[in-house]
């Protein structure tokens, strides 16, 4: 059945500075090329428009995780693998370690990055509801220069994100403040792994005095972008996990989603779900 590989050219820069001068030349004309498990499947299935891809593989600059005082910073290409297996990380995001857990199988994670999971923009990826739960923000470069953006903001349509075509994801930096706060991630799909989400939930909280003092709940798979439940979180801030708040949020949070029917699955099962999540999210908080 796969026979399809039409001929392309790739050149494989060996530092940043030369990758991004590829970039500035022809904006838009070389396509980013990292682990490359999304984008063989589009290229073998004859459904990549592109010939032209800039292998950033060997990249040391877009490579490592770093541990500061205040952050953790992720180079885009890390893998799923070495996620898991980075200490800190397992301790202070383990929502994100379930995530890499959960995508694909053993050599889609040797391979697949993180970088190009949020790059690749697909609303049913399951690592972007964890960032956003841990108020992620990415590095975006280009050979004019680096910016910060918080990864809330970065979707703003189906497969529309805010990433110039000049520009690379370099690294993504999560704040070292949510090791005491109580967090929750589950991804429902028709197996375990090698399955493609029907709903994926996370959400962090802070609790004090048994009360929300702050929360983060974001999903994937029930919109065309990642959702950050942002009218959910209102309602839910400086109150106590009831029933009564739970009910009210739930109401919140089917306004906030715009599920679909698909192949996968039905937009009144994940409506249901979802809500379903939130209710196990809150059985943690109340815990
Ligand atoms: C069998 C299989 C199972 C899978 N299962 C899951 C799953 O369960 N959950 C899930 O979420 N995904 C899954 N995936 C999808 C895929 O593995 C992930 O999205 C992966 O993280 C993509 O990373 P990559 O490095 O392979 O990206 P690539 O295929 O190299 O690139 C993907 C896109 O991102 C762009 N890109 C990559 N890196 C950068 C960068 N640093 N800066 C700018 N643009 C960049 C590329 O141009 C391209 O558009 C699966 C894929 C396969 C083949």
């Amino acid at each position: 059945m796969r026979s399809y590989l039409p001929v392309y050219h790739m050149e494989a820069p060996s530092d940043l500075a030369s990758a991004l001068e590829w970039m500035q030349r022809e904006p838009g004309a070389w396509k980013p090329f990292a682990g490359g498990t999304d984008l063989m499947v589009l290229l073998e299935a004859g459904k990549l428009p592109h010939r032209r891809f800039l292998s950033i593989w060997k990249l040391p600059e877009l490579r490592g995780i770093e541990v500061g005082p205040d952050h953790v910073t992720i180079g885009a290409l890390t893998t799923y693998t070495a996620l898991q297996g980075h200490e800190t990380i397992a301790r202070e995001f383990p929502l994100l370690c379930r995530a890499a857990a959960e995508t694909g199988g053993i050599a889609t994670q040797n391979r697949g990055t993180l970088g190009g999971n949020i790059a690749n923009a697909s609303p049913a990826a399951d690592s972007p509801p964890a960032l956003i739960v841990y108020d992620a923000e990415l590095e975006l470069v280009s050979a004019g220069g680096a910016r910060w953006l918080g990864y809330r903001d970065f979707h703003t349509g189906y497969k529309q994100i805010r990433l110039r075509p000049d520009e690379l994801i370099r690294r993504i930096r999560l704040p070292r403040t949510r090791a005491t706060w109580k967090q929750h991630y589950r991804k429902v799909g028709t197996r375990r792994a090698q399955a493609i989400s029907k709903v994926c939930f996370a959400g962090t909280a802070r609790i004090e005095h048994g009360r929300i003092a702050d929360v983060r709940i974001a999903l994937g798979s029930v919109a065309p972008t990642v959702v950050c439940a942002a009218q959910t979180e209102k309602l839910l801030r400086g109150e106590l996990p009831s029933r009564a708040v739970l009910q009210g949020a739930q109401a919140a949070l089917a306004r906030e989603i715009a599920p679909i029917d698909d192949m996968r699955s039905t937009a009144r099962y994940r409506g249901r779900v979802a809500q379903n999540l939130l209710a196990e999210f809150f059985e943690i908080l109340s815990s």
